[in-house]
């Protein structure tokens, strides 16, 4: 819905944010869409959760195709909820490494935000899908076979 207070946002809610550019790239104005689909940092990210996933490449255009990425995929129910929360648990993680660089100027690298999701996403899953069980291998490797 484009709600979140981005420099775009704000700037548009007449907030002086400077120039409003990305804190990751530094080259463009701080929309939305850049900030969850098109800037360097965050498309490395993506790439390397859908490695993690076992799924093809993400190629988003705009953060509504993020929430889109399951309704095609051929997976169980297990693999596509937790694809699903691991889409989620990503955008959040992404804003808190902008909010952390806005906010604290702490930078961060796509290996640190890959590793949060991951364990993070552990135990978001192991409370939510009590049917089968998985592991944290299991887990670490995106098996759904072990289900
Ligand atoms: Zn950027």
């Amino acid at each position: 819905m484009d709600r979140i207070p981005t420099m775009c946002a704000l700037r548009k809610r007449n907030i002086n944010v400077g120039d409003g550019l990305c804190v990751f790239c530094g080259e463009v104005e701080e929309t939305t869409n850049h900030l969850f689909t098109a800037c360097r940092l965050i498309t490395g990210v993506w790439f390397a959760i859908a490695s993690w996933c076992n799924i093809a490449p993400f190629f988003f255009f705009s953060i509504k195709d993020i929430v889109k990425v399951i309704e095609y995929m051929p997976a169980s129910d297990a693999k596509k909820e937790a694809v699903y929360g691991v889409l989620i648990l990503t955008c959040w993680r992404l804003w808190k490494a902008r909010n952390d660089k806005v906010f604290s100027d702490i930078d961060t690298e796509v290996v640190k935000i890959v590793s949060d999701i991951k364990s993070l996403g552990y135990l978001w899953f192991k409370s939510r899908y009590k049917k089968g069980s998985i592991d944290w291998k299991g887990w670490y490797n995106f098996n759904f076979n072990l289900m």
